[in-house]
């Protein structure tokens, strides 16, 4: 998702239960005048705001069109909801893991420093950084940034959905230019304004933006430190227990639907027959527990304590903070979910999508990224892999396919 602050989350689920107004179907001409005007309009709410006049016309000097890919965006309607275990799948995986942990050394210094001011484990700052940007990895398509002014007035001039979120946030976003931690052009985010490594909305950089590397700029584009420390510090301030678990795999007991979403003792969930898979026993059986199965009967149930809900203040998602859970927990060298999530028959896991392009690589038909997305490059690889083996040339990834390339 776009944005991981709990309101935009928020308005992202309502955009879907609701068709967003868009106001803008109007010929383009008409529509750049209306846009115009409103940005003309909006420098009164800025001046009552306390924005300059010389930051307002920084702001939106040359800015004459809406975002087009804003709009694009903010009209999309998402199909159809990836299931509990494809959006575990495509984000804790061997590449994320790893990349994680080569992370923690190379910023080893930064997150003790944060462990230490924050109390937030480096595992879960790295996971959060993974989730929000890839690493950082959203700054090598500089085409996909939108310039935060721009995309919010967008917003909040053609979107009536958002329109008063955009306001909000326009408002913050103009507040930050004004303190000088970034530059104009460096202001860059989201279509719907989620900035940085770590993906803050304007109003959250606000309330929890850090200068950790001591420039005196609170930097979350281009500073590591910076921006791993203002998710430690939101984490933190939401009341994060420092050395505790987000929560415990648990193997429950039939019946066990009737108590999702209830809350008790791990004492007294272990008592209903709530075990750990590994056979251990809770360490802190006074502590509540919030009971969560979110595949269903037939899939994995969790757990959930305090830190969990700390997470959703991040994204307000439970999808969302398990992730985040299950990604923290890989990098700091505790194993994976036990028990199977239910998926589709035949289906590959992103790390046998993987796999395929390593084979199809080391084998020669293949030269593009090992990203486990099978695109035409790879569907042309598999192809050819194909025909030379004797198979039906169709291009489609399987496990027979990953058999036959493994031997
Ligand atoms: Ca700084």
């Amino acid at each position: 998702m776009p944005n991981r602050n709990s309101a935009c989350r928020w308005l992202l689920i309502l955009s879907v239960l609701i068709v967003p107004a868009l106001l803008v179907a109007t010929a383009p001409a008409s529509a750049d005048a209306g846009f115009r005007k409103w940005i003309s309009d909006f420098r009164a709410v800025a001046a009552r705001n306390g924005i300059r006049k010389s930051t307002y016309d920084k702001a939106f000097a040359g800015v004459k069109t809406p975002d087009p890919e804003v709009l694009r965006k903010a009209r999309f309607q998402p199909e159809f909801k990836q299931d509990t275990w494809s959006y575990v799948d495509t984000r804790v995986h061997s590449s994320t893991i790893e990349q994680g942990q080569q992370l923690a050394r190379k910023y080893r210094r930064t997150l003790d420093a944060i462990e230490k001011r924050f109390g937030v484990e480096r595992s879960v700052v790295l996971a959060i950084w993974s989730m929000e940007s890839s690493y950082g990895n959203v700054f090598n398509y500089p085409d996909r940034l939108h310039y935060v002014p721009r995309a919010l007035a967008t917003l909040a001039y053609a979107d009536r959905r958002r329109a008063k979120f955009a306001r909000n946030q326009l408002i913050a976003a103009l507040k930050i230019l004004q303190a000088g931690d970034i530059t104009r052009n460096e202001l860059t985010g989201s279509w719907a304004g989620a900035m940085g490594h770590t993906q803050f909305i304007p109003t959250s950089y606000l309330a929890f933006a850090v200068d950790f590397d001591g420039d005196g700029d609170r930097d979350i584009w281009k500073s590591i430190p910076d921006a791993l420390a203002t998710a430690a510090n939101l984490l933190r301030k939401n009341g994060w227990k420092t050395g505790k678990t987000w929560g415990y795999e648990v193997r429950a007991p039939r019946n066990a639907k009737r108590y999702v979403g209830a809350s008790k003792t791990l004492g007294q969930w272990r008592k209903l027959g709530f075990k750990r898979p590994n056979g251990k026993d809770f360490v802190r059986p006074g502590e509540k527990a919030v009971l969560k199965m979110p595949a269903g009967s037939n899939g994995p149930a969790f757990l959930m304590i305090r830190n969990f809900f700390i997470l959703k203040r991040y994204n307000n998602s439970d999808t969302y903070a398990l992730t985040v859970g299950l990604l923290a927990d890989r990098i700091a060298g505790y194993g994976g979910v036990q028990q199977k999530w239910p998926k589709p028959k035949g289906v590959l896991s992103m790390d046998e999508r993987r796999e395929i392009q390593v084979h199809l690589r080391a084998l020669g038909y293949y030269s593009g990224d090992i990203d486990g997305n099978i695109g035409s490059g790879s569907q042309l690889a598999i192809r050819t892999f194909q025909s030379r083996s004797g198979l039906t040339p169709d291009g489609v990834p399987s496990q027979k396919l990953l058999r036959t390339l493994r031997r």
